[in-house]
């Protein structure tokens, strides 16, 4: 899939993070899900690894995005865009759906859950939009089984009040510091 975001606007690392950054504010939900274009110190350092990395680390969400659409046949698949960008910590969240783009945008928070889960994370999301929903109720988890069985995951269990459980569901096991990965540190 194209990667609409990276388009190189300019030669200069920061400048390309920066113009990536605010477009993924576009796509959130709420635009300060996406904060860190207002921090003057960390703005610099991450806008320089974005502009120099996030080709590649988008490139490995959308491996885990078409891992997700072979799940389904080709007709039951929908149209899904997938980027990664650090998360506001105020929002308490690894990734986001946001069902009111076209196509359906998927936001992925890399540097809050260890590169050996990102697919899990993808999986979460992926199963709020196949089921066109951002709840935690049965047709999300209709999906989410549906994707657990394609991954070889245990699916999980009906049962009342599994909204709660299902807001987590896979686990995804978290990085010490959100920012470390975003600032060149991480270690995937
Ligand atoms: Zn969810």
């Amino acid at each position: 899939m194209a990667n609409q975001l990276a388009i190189a606007t300019s030669t200069d690392p920061f400048t390309r993070g920066l113009d990536y950054l605010y477009r993924t504010r576009s796509l959130a939900l709420e635009p300060d899900i996406v904060d860190l274009v207002y921090d003057p110190d960390k703005r610099i350092p991450i806008c320089t690894w974005i502009g120099n990395h996030i080709d590649a680390v988008n490139a490995q969400l959308n491996a885990c995005l078409q891992a997700c659409h072979n799940c389904f046949h080709p007709w039951e698949q929908c149209a899904i865009q997938i980027f990664a960008a650090p998360l506001a910590n105020s929002f308490r969240i690894d990734g986001l759906c946001n069902l009111q783009t076209d196509p359906i945008t998927i936001l992925i928070d890399v540097g809050r859950v260890i590169p050996e889960d990102w697919q899990l994370l993808v999986i979460h999301e992926y199963a709020h939009a196949h089921a066109g929903s951002p709840g935690h109720h049965q047709k999300f988890a209709k999906s989410l089984a549906h994707l657990c069985l394609g991954f070889a995951i245990v699916p999980p269990e009906f049962q009342p009040g599994m909204e709660v459980s299902l807001r987590s569901y896979p686990n995804c096991r978290p990085t010490q510091d959100p920012l470390a990965f975003w600032r060149g540190l991480g270690n995937g």
